[in-house]
């Protein structure tokens, strides 16, 4: 078994569907300057093989973002080496940002002051987002 030190401050997120790692480290964690481990395939009982990133100094994830990736992630943020909390993910009902509009006519395309919102409409199987502007509905993918 691979041994890899904890972290005594910091955010371990667990439980990642073994594959999404790498895709959470990119979106999340290549502009960090803070030291990052990225584990992949670590046995778990629970989802046979998971990936797991440790962050050090960093306190704060966008919890929306991993609940659109991956419903079964937990974060633990760690204090002086003990556990302060645990977070959940879900699936986000609202996005603001971060997504495009599938309509290549909305005007999120070619105004930039225009934000797109998402609401979420549908989340059985696929994310399906209606967007505020143009009511299109957008599917999330990665
Ligand atoms: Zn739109």
């Amino acid at each position: 078994m691979l041994e890899v030190k904890g972290i005594d401050n910091g955010i371990v997120i667990d439980h990642i569907h073994a594959g999404n790692g790498l895709k959470i480290f990119n979106l999340l964690f290549t502009d960090t300057q803070q030291p990052v481990v990225l584990l992949m395939n670590v046995k778990s009982e629970l989802l046979g093989r998971k990936d797991i990133i440790k962050v050090e100094n960093v306190f704060d994830v966008n919890l929306d973002l991993l609940g659109l990736l991956d419903q079964k992630i937990t974060v633990n943020v760690i204090r002086d080496g003990k556990l302060a909390e645990k977070m959940k993910t879900s699936v986000p009902k609202t996005i603001k940002g971060g997504m495009k509009c599938h309509n290549p006519r909305c005007i999120t395309h070619s105004d930039d002051y225009a934000i797109p919102e998402f609401i979420l409409v549908k989340a059985n199987g696929k994310l399906e987002y209606e967007c505020s502007y143009c009511e299109e509905i957008t599917v999330y993918k990665l």
